[in-house]
């Protein structure tokens, strides 16, 4: 009988999880190597004094790909996690009053759009219409195909002037909506995969679109239980082996070839095939840091331009606020100002623009009975781009985040408050092995991206693959879902060339 082909994959982020689920429902014996006590990755879980905190991404766009996932085995998503669809999409609220609730209906958008802006609603009309075309090319077409070489670039380079890319999402919404209120509104969500709405290329204004076509949704019990019960449950069910508390050391290679995997705790896994999860810049300068091979990668990587950080505070309160929207943008005086400051440094802003999750009015099982559970987020600079340092700065960060949500939307906040933990760029860095503390690794600019960015498979290292945020298409979960299909994509084609089975 032949031998099963053994894959590992290190690294449980949905992009890891996503890959070891392609690789297990294509025959090889998979192990995903986790180095923290749970999967998920950013998709962390805490729990705290009854509450459940999603640690990172709690809007799912683009279901269909986690559906993908499951039917490569002929089962159903809806059997494993129910999805719950959420309206408004989000609530976007600035500080002179004005209030956009970002839905899907199309009336309701032009309402909105008009009472602000009449002149505006055919722009966004045209802008929607951009998105659109820009979705179908750069998502629908591209997000799951790598780019293993130059010529794969040079072959959607026609596509990519057509659509603008070199321009800016910023630039690129501003050509078709004049109201700054709304040009915020419509520019924003490149920061949602680590960009700057200001130097990312419009390609990232297809996000628009993309929550649109398909619609914002919440898992019951969370993002983990999307993770927990959905995913990881898939992957032991197909007879995937899950390590946890298992941080890998390096990457075995012999002869220019993987051969395996070796922990920190001593123990080592042969393997025919390795794919990375990890950080990128810890996969080559850490995991590969005895393989010569990996030198020139490293150098490249070392050069690149990483994200933005985020700062996040975890709470509960005692008291439940059915008034909120499940997500709300909270945008502060400062746009173009701020995120410059924001993705340059050199310091800490003082003023902010903050995301809050409040998860208990779509799931209350979150939270203790009463209870609400929430997360607000800011963007901040990264570990390189600003020097901070966070043992200190990071308390006084939350007591002034936590007294702004008291005076702007969550009134009593101090006197209800439970529980509460922060994450800051340190932990990015510690926790996650994030190079530079960024909270979506490479940033996402036209120059590094495709075949700019990291590539799905080593061309010098055989066996060895990289899976995640830092890879073509990017941060996200669609991205990263995507990035694990053109990943299984080159390894099953390799497979299927050389006329073995896994
Ligand atoms: C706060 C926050 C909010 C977000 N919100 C959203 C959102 O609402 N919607 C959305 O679509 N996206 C969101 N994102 C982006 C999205 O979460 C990420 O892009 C995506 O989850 C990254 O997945 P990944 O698999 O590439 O990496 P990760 O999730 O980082 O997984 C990498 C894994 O590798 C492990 N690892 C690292 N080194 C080792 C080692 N040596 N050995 C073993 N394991 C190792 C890490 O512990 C981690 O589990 C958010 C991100 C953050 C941080």
């Amino acid at each position: 009988m032949k031998k099963q082909s053994n894959a590992i994959v290190i690294g449980a982020g949905f992009a890891g999880i996503a890959l070891a689920i392609r690789l297990q429902s294509a025959g090889f014996s998979t192990k995903l190597i986790e180095k923290r006590d749970k999967p998920g990755g950013r998709a962390y879980v805490y729990q705290d004094a009854g509450f459940t905190f999603d640690a990172g991404p709690t809007v799912i766009t683009d279901p269909s790909c986690l559906e993908e996932l499951f039917e490569l085995s002929g089962r159903k998503l809806s059997d494993y996690v129910d999805l719950i669809p959420v309206a408004p999409f989000y609530q976007l609220r600035w500080e002179d009053g004005f209030i956009f609730d970002y839905a899907n209906d199309q009336n309701d958008l032009d309402r909105q759009i008009s009472a602000c802006s009449p002149s505006d609603v055919e722009g966004y009309r045209r802008f929607l219409a951009y998105s659109k075309e820009v979705l179908e090319e750069g998502y629908i077409k591209l997000g799951h195909v790598p780019f293993p070489d130059f010529r794969s670039m040079v072959r959607v380079a026609p596509q990519l002037i057509r659509l603008e890319s070199y321009r800016s999402v910023y630039s690129k919404v501003a050509q078709y909506i004049k109201d700054e209120h709304l040009r915020q509104a419509f520019s924003f969500h490149s920061l949602l995969v680590g960009g700057n709405p200001f130097t990312t290329s419009a390609i990232y204004a297809l996000i628009h679109a993309l929550e649109r076509n398909w619609g914002v949704w919440f898992p019951r019990g969370g993002t983990g239980a999307l993770v927990n019960n959905g995913l990881i449950r898939l992957f032991k069910d197909l007879g995937g082996e899950v390590i946890l508390n298992s941080p890998v050391k390096s990457i075995e290679t012999k002869d220019n070839k993987v051969v395996g995997v070796l922990c920190e705790n001593g123990n080592s896994f042969p393997a025919d095939i390795v794919a990375s999860n990890a950080d990128v810049m810890h996969t080559y300068g850490a995991l590969l840091k005895n393989e010569p091979l990996a030198y020139p990668t490293l150098k490249s990587l070392k050069n690149k331009r990483y994200s933005m950080s985020l700062f996040v505070i975890y709470f509960g309160l005692k008291r439940k606020h059915p008034e909120l929207k499940h997500h709300i943008v909270m945008f502060g005086k400062r746009y173009r100002e701020l995120i410059q400051e924001i993705f340059k440094g050199p310091n800490l802003a003082q003023d902010f623009s903050l995301y809050l999750h409040a998860p208990s009015v779509t799931d209350p099982s979150l939270a203790p009975e009463g209870s609400s559970a929430y997360y607000v987020l800011s963007p901040v600079p990264n570990l390189h781009a600003a020097n901070i340092d966070w043992q200190v700065e990071g308390p006084k960060y939350r007591d002034k985040i936590l007294d702004y949500l008291e005076e702007w939307i969550l009134p009593n906040l101090r006197s209800d408050l439970v529980t509460c933990r922060i994450f800051t760029p340190e932990d990015f860095r510690d926790e996650l092995n994030a190079h530079q503390g960024s909270a979506f690794s490479l940033e996402p600019i036209l120059t590094q991206s495709a075949y700019f960015r990291a590539h799905n498979a080593d061309n010098k290292i055989e066996g060895l693959y990289l899976v995640g945020a830092g890879t073509h298409p990017g941060a996200g979960i669609p991205g990263v879902v995507g990035s694990a299909k053109a990943t299984a994509g080159i390894i099953l084609s390799k497979l299927s060339s050389t006329g073995a089975t896994a």
